[in-house]
């Protein structure tokens, strides 16, 4: 029997390269979205990828994806779906702060709380949270604040649900190549990473892959930098020493 996986932000970006590469596993992979039908349908028709609708802003729809995925015995769940929006620190859009935080981190809360009650021992789940997470911010507090509350829930989730059988692991990448970092100095973080480019999303899938596996079975509560390098890289240092 197919292992069942549930990927949230399935149809773009870091979480299409994840259902694309988990359904080439040869697990049976639910995708979430919200409005890319187009997307939705082109994965089912290509992978099998089945896919649920969800604005995970609005809680209401969380709890409704919680009672569609919960008749389902669950191996692994990826909370993957977060969005950017700037925020100025002098003026702070508080409607910003608290879609971001609905989206990055309460529903990953959500989704994991709840789904947990039906997963099977063994059951792994990954939060796709941000180096971001791990420094302080400009123009992107609301962001980086999520990531840093993503990373420390996952440790809270693993204290609770180790016992249970079930891992809890985040994933914190650096720059990734995909429509979220269009408009930054991304070149810029290429020449600045030691290993000399950005990363794919097919990368961060890999690591989600060996997450959810047996390989990885005494990894639990920790977060996982994929980034190249680029956070052991100090700019100013970097630039006396050329
Ligand atoms: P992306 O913008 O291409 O994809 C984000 C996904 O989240 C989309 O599928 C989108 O539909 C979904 N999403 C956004 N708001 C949603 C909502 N309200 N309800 C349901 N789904 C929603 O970005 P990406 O680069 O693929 O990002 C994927 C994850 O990786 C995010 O959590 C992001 O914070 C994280 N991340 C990305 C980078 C990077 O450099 N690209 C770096 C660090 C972390």
């Amino acid at each position: 029997m197919k292992k069942i996986v549930v990927v949230t932000g399935a149809t773009r970006g870091i979480g299409r390269a994840i259902a694309i590469g988990l359904a080439k596993a040869d697990y049976e992979v639910h995708g979430v979205f919200t409005a890319s039908d187009d997307q939705a349908q082109e994965l089912n028709g290509e992978y099998g990828i089945i896919f649920h609708r969800a604005d995970l802003s609005d809680r209401d729809q969380a709890l409704w994806l919680v009672e569609e995925l919960s008749r389902l015995p669950i191996d692994g769940l990826v909370n993957n779906a977060g969005m950017w929006e700037a925020d100025d620190f002098n003026t702070m859009d508080l409607a910003v702060w608290d879609k971001t935080l609905a989206v990055n981190l309460t529903a990953p809360l959500i989704l994991t709380q709840q789904l947990s009650k039906t997963m099977s021992k063994g059951a792994s789940v990954i939060n796709i949270a941000s180096t971001d997470g791990m420094m302080g911010a400009f123009d992107g507090i609301s962001y980086s604040v999520s990531k840093a509350g993503l990373i420390n829930l996952t440790k809270s989730l693993a204290n609770h649900l180790g016992p249970r059988g079930i891992r809890v692991n985040a994933i914190a990448p650096g720059w990734i190549d995909t429509e979220m970092v269009t408009d930054a100095p991304i070149g810029m973080s290429a020449e600045m990473t030691p290993l000399g480019r950005n990363g794919t999303p097919e990368e961060v899938s890999d690591l989600v892959e060996f997450l959810l596996s047996e390989k990885s079975r005494f990894i639990h509560g920790e977060t996982i930098v994929i980034d190249g390098g680029l956070i052991n890289v100090d700019y100013i240092l970097k630039k006396e020493a050329e």
